[in-house]
């Protein structure tokens, strides 16, 4: 079968013919419809991602942790999952800690956890996976066109998920025990931006989206669906702040320290900062 093949630390990438699988006992195969490909991908790619390494013994890996695939073929008494349409969880715990014996792997102590087409475990980018029905989330018929962005939104949604439970040290919810009288910036309007957005939209939140240049058609298009309010941020965050007051959540996607700190002086009183890029050591 085809496969997209990377060998880090070394910055390579090459479509090559590896074996298909072997469907193992317990296990189901899984024909892959589609992978993204995001930052962490062109990382890997280009030789920059420190965490990326092969298993050991092997000098190549697949690539890919974002899929969707079906099921085609499964072990005896997993044959119910047969036709059934699933994401593939990327991260796989170390087996020894407790937080990734719980299924919290995102929380691993030990560092030995590996994921798929990132570390030490083969990744999504082939015609065929086999793999153990412990990591497969099934998706809904009517999701199918946009499941694949499950496992980035996973990620944001976490992100949230911590900002509440950072929040709850007091009340921060509004008196009708809404969000909708908190202010949620999101810096950046790539795919992250927008997802993120949606999310704190979906949340309750009034947010407003920025970005240093007009946005392109294709994400006014977007904005203008959800609802969401955009700012041209090239002179800085004065005028919005006049219109909307201090900022409650500063959701940060652009990792640029002076984006980052030009934002801080308009946020209110216990607001709170997310950080969600990487910034990489210069
Ligand atoms: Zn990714
Ligand atoms: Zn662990």
């Amino acid at each position: 079968m085809k496969a997209v093949l990377v060998s880090p630390p070394r910055p390579d990438v090459r479509i090559g013919d590896i074996p298909e699988p072997r469907l193992f006992d317990r296990g189901i195969y899984i024909r892959i419809l589609w992978t993204e490909i995001c930052e962490t991908d062109r990382e890997i790619v280009n030789g920059v991602l420190p965490i990326a390494s092969t298993s050991p013994g092997k000098d190549e890996m697949i690539l890919g942790h974002e899929a969707i695939g079906v099921v085609e073929r499964a072990s005896k008494g997993l044959e119910d999952l047969v036709g059934r349409y699933v994401i593939l969880v990327s991260r796989r715990g170390c087996g020894r800690c407790l937080n990734c014996l719980a299924g919290r792997a995102d929380y691993c102590e030990t560092g030995g956890f590996v994921e798929a087409g990132i570390k030490e475990l083969d990744g999504f980018m082939a015609e065929y996976v086999v793999d153990d029905p412990r990591y497969i989330v099934e998706v809904p018929r009517e999701l199918l066109d946009v499941a694949v962005l499950a496992q980035p939104l996973s990620d944001l949604e976490k992100s949230i998920e911590s900002v509440l439970i950072t929040q709850r040290r007091m009340i921060w919810s509004c008196e009708d025990g809404t969000y909708r009288c908190r202010k949620a910036i999101v810096i950046g309007t790539g795919p992250i931006g927008m997802l993120v957005s949606m999310l704190l939209k979906s949340y309750g939140f009034r947010v407003t989206i920025v970005n240093r240049r007009d946005l392109y058609p294709h994400e006014k298009n977007v904005l203008s669906k959800i609802g969401v309010k955009f700012y041209n941020s090239s002179n800085g965050y004065e005028e919005l702040y006049k219109e909307t007051g201090p900022f409650d959540v500063v959701f940060d996607t652009t990792a640029k320290p002076s984006v980052i700190k030009s934002v801080l002086r308009f946020m209110n009183y216990n607001s709170i900062l997310a950080l969600f890029g990487f910034a990489r050591a210069p």
